[in-house]
């Protein structure tokens, strides 16, 4: 490996980008901020933003961001991994460990960087903290993805229509059963067909984390993964159409993906993908094919 660690931000060694749009099978919910508690009869508007004139739902980068990182936790155990939940206070940085005295990477690493000991500090995270931090960031530290908020907007950027139903719930007791003394409530949903263009845009991801990527975005696009409130319910079912796929860097050369640490292995997308404006792109099925390459080195990297 190199003196710095894909981990770092010192170093650009790639960039990946995935585009495309999300198409709502089943209602979808992402409600404004803390919902109310189930018994308080209040309307439960879902989150919307100003576009233009009109005023849209959409849905929010960081609820995306959230749903890969839930399905990878997932993927990721299923595959043996020891990884962190991710959750506030449970990150890897959290951990009091008895290799640093009892005190937390997040504690060592804070000194580290107050010292300016910049190198060893990325290294200490990048040798301590699970697979999934280092992709998605954790307290301190950065990721390597990043969501930008789905609009429900055409190629132009121009505003779709979204259409919006309300549907009237009965809030009941999560413990007893009973129904809650005047306990009707109203939630918002967008109907199904909406449109929303989605983007997520990632530096330095070795094949293997981009194939755990391509998985959580095959599940989503399969309905295991869904998305927002009220899964249980069915609600939240999304499709990926318009699929495109783009990479370019340092170890994206001769139609090729390089490995980027020891445990990668590099990806051929020779028929798969064009040089264009600087970055080898791909869309439609030859997108999917990439992932699926991308996924095979998932499936078979010896992580641990
Ligand atoms: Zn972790």
């Amino acid at each position: 490996m190199s003196q710095v660690p894909w981990s770092s931000h010192a170093l650009l060694l790639r960039e990946v980008m995935l585009e495309g749009y999300l198409v709502n099978e089943t209602p979808l919910r992402i409600g404004v901020g803390r919902e109310a508690p189930l018994g308080s009869a209040v309307d439960l508007a879902v989150i919307r933003i100003k576009l233009g004139k009109k005023t849209v739902p959409y849905i929010p980068g960081s609820s995306l961001k959230g749903v890969f990182r839930s399905a990878a936790v997932q993927l990721a155990k299923l595959k043996g991994l020891s990884v962190c939940s991710g959750l506030s206070k449970e990150t890897c940085m959290d951990l009091e460990r008895q290799e640093l005295g009892g005190e937390t990477l997040h504690e060592r690493i804070q000194s580290l960087l107050r010292e300016g000991h910049n190198l060893e500090a990325i290294k200490l995270f990048h040798e301590k903290t699970c697979l999934l931090c280092k992709v998605f960031g954790a307290p301190l530290f950065t990721g390597h993805i990043e969501f930008t908020d789905a609009y429900p907007i055409n190629e132009k950027g121009e505003p779709l229509d979204v259409f919006v139903g309300v549907r009237t719930g009965i809030a009941i007791n999560r413990r007893t059963g009973a129904v809650h003394r005047g306990a009707l409530y109203q939630v918002e949903y967008v109907e199904p067909g909406a449109r929303f263009k989605f983007s997520l845009h990632t530096t330095n991801l070795p094949n293997y984390a981009l194939g755990l990527l391509a998985k959580t975005l095959k599940m989503l696009n399969e309905g295991w993964v869904k998305i927002g409130g009220f899964k249980t319910r069915g609600f939240g079912e999304v499709r990926v159409e318009a699929l495109s796929f783009a990479a370019r860097g340092a170890t994206v050369k001769d139609l090729k993906l390089f490995a980027l640490d020891e445990l990668d292995n590099e990806v051929n997308l020779e028929g798969l993908v064009e040089a264009s404006e600087g970055w080898l792109k791909a869309s439609g099925n030859r997108a999917w094919e990439v992932l699926t390459k991308l996924e095979k080195v998932w499936e078979g990297a010896k992580l641990s």
